[in-house]
């Protein structure tokens, strides 16, 4: 049986034209393992370290660090948990051992309900991660995405996306996000709370714009 718990809700706003405030969504999933989901900036440390003992675990207890993506704001305290095989994008690492195949079609399952999927699109390697969570109306789809989605406010405004993504990507990242929306009920986006996923939302997504 599999828990989701954002410790931090992540956020970003701009401050001038040169200055943006912003940390990451940083989420702890318990389950058969315990892991964690983006681990903020190097500034986070302690209050990281804390917010995990309030869940009654040390940062050795915890099994998988995934970083959405290798940017700075979501793999700040990594070395906090050198008990864990670190998936940081589509990278996955444990020492100095890299496991070029663990990530096979686009897909690795960590444990029972939890499965870390590609993502491309803010970055080329971005991944996602799907956790099964069994409620009492049934099983629900949380899947903690990064960046792929800003804020819940992206989907009303793609620009918010599109402004911080790679140009390049972004028919690819436009791809991904229906294809996250159509797979999640709920979504823990990189810089934001967590928010359900409505009808409207997929509807919005598969829109031409
Ligand atoms: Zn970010």
């Amino acid at each position: 049986m599999n828990e989701v718990i954002v410790l931090f809700d992540g956020y970003s706003k701009q401050l001038d034209d040169e200055t943006m405030d912003a940390n990451c969504s940083c989420t702890l999933i318990k389950g058969q393992k315990n892991i964690i989901v983006d681990t903020m900036t190097a500034w986070d440390r302690e209050r990281l370290v804390e917010a995990l003992h309030k869940q009654n675990l040390d940062p050795l207890d915890i099994h998988y660090v995934v970083c959405t993506h290798s940017h700075s704001d979501h793999i700040g305290n990594n070395n906090l948990f050198i008990n864990a095989e670190h998936i940081v994008g589509q990278c996955v690492q444990s020492g100095t051992k890299f496991y070029e195949k663990r990530i096979k079609d686009g897909k690795y399952k960590l444990c029972e309900g939890v499965t870390v999927i590609a993502t491309p699109g803010h970055t080329a390697q971005d991944v996602s991660v799907l956790v099964d969570v069994e409620t009492k109306d049934g099983k629900l789809v949380y899947t903690i995405t990064g960046d792929l989605f800003e804020k819940e406010e992206d989907i009303e405004d793609p620009s918010i996306w599109k402004a911080l993504g790679t140009i390049e990507l972004q028919e690819v990242q436009k791809a991904m996000r229906s294809h996250v929306l159509d797979l999640a009920n709920i979504i823990i986006p990189g810089h934001g709370p967590m928010f359900p996923v409505t009808e409207a939302m997929k509807l919005q997504s598969k829109r031409v714009d």
